[in-house]
């Protein structure tokens, strides 16, 4: 039994499931493993994969910045750390939130450039990118195509023409954040046509975006930081600042979602395990359309496990094969990235889950 079962088992005991568990220790090994396989590449987290303050202090400590995707996310982290730079991006931007104080800001159109103009105020930009590269495999394409995020070549040359004749907008680089889900070598392929592009027009900042990808089929297939880190290394030129912004590929390993069985039946020649909560605390499955990994426990017969909610998509893992009673503890494992902070909450009035953490320093 692993420490984050033995606090399962405990927050059984006295009544607190579900739960969220969180292992801030484990948190804290992987993010200083990918900073030292970054080498000379920033590291920003991207907050929306998950806000909890806990995990952003660990996450403070090793990160160069944080890119937050609202007025609210930037509120949020520079109350807890007026220091740690900060990127704002993200499509529909108010004015509010462009007024806003930050590293930098990621310009979206030459529409919202031309209001971040009007404004008057001073900013360093970072103009997000759509570039027309393919994107194989990847689970979700935020670029690549005609989607609402960022601008296409024709767009930029908007941009550059706004910028022109004036001082307060400094364009620092491009920002192509364009698909999730993909490994170190897609991702390196990705990261070559964006700096071939951002070259092109003079850029020597480039954030390259998140989307690396995890597995939740093989919770212990991990991107491959090293070789990212090295790829990175080799397409770099002198003078370049190189900057990345994961977020779940981060946070996602070190949270679970910890329940205890209600009913257990079998309907239709189906057996069905009825667990506290689901899916409007960990909507991943639901919106993801996969099996929640669940933490191994004795084999049985292949059991759905399913949450409270009155809808058929209320399922968190289907057809897993171990063996559960009624009071049984079940933990599922990758919940630490858009799980609670993505569901539904309120849908149905259950009470919100727990929230629990491990190896947390003293004294935060
Ligand atoms: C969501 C998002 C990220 C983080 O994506 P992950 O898949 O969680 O790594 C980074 N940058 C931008 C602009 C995003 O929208």
């Amino acid at each position: 039994m692993d420490a984050m079962t033995e606090r399962a088992h405990e927050l059984a005991a006295a009544g607190r499931l579900p739960a969220f568990v969180y292992d801030l220790a484990g948190l804290e090994a992987h993010v200083s493993a990918v900073r030292r396989a970054l080498g000379g590449v920033e590291l920003y987290y991207a907050v929306k994969a998950n806000p909890d303050p806990e995990l952003l202090r660990v996450l403070a400590r090793h990160v160069d910045g944080f890119e937050v995707a609202s007025g609210g996310e930037l509120a949020h982290v520079q109350g807890l750390f007026p220091e740690v730079p900060v990127a704002l991006g993200g499509p529909g931007k108010t004015d509010a939130e462009l007024a806003s104080a930050v590293h930098r800001l990621h310009v979206e159109s030459p529409g919202e450039l031309a209001r971040l103009l009007a404004s008057g105020r001073r900013a360093d930009v970072l103009l997000r990118v759509n570039l027309e590269i393919p994107v194989e495999g990847a689970s979700l394409a935020m670029g690549g195509g005609a989607t609402p995020f960022g601008m296409d070549p024709d767009g930029v040359a908007g941009c550059l023409a706004l910028l022109e004749g004036q001082d307060r907008i400094r364009l620092r680089g491009v920002h192509a954040h364009l698909a999730s889900g993909l490994r170190a070598q897609q991702l390196l392929e990705l990261a070559e046509a964006v700096l071939g592009y951002a070259r092109g027009i003079g850029a020597s900042e480039i954030n390259l975006g998140g989307g690396m990808a995890v597995s939740y089929t093989d919770p212990d297939e991990r991107f491959d930081w090293v070789a990212y880190g090295e790829g990175l290394a080799k397409l770099r030129r002198e003078g370049e600042t190189l900057r990345v912004e994961p977020g779940r590929s981060l946070t996602v390993y070190c949270g679970r979602y910890a329940t205890r069985v209600i009913d257990v039946k079998r309907v239709h020649g189906e057996l069905f395990a009825i667990v506290a909560g689901g899916t409007h605390h960990i909507r991943t499955p639901a919106t993801k359309g996969h099996d929640q990994p669940v933490v191994p426990g004795a084999a049985g017969e292949p059991v759905t496990i399913a949450g409270q909610l009155c809808t058929p998509k209320d399922l968190l893992a289907r057809r897993v094969p171990i063996a559960l009673e009624p009071g049984d503890v079940v933990e599922f494992a990758m919940a630490g990235a858009y799980a609670w902070n993505i569901s539904h909450h309120d849908f149905l009035m259950h009470p919100h889950p727990d929230f629990c953490y491990l190896g947390g320093r003293p004294g935060e």
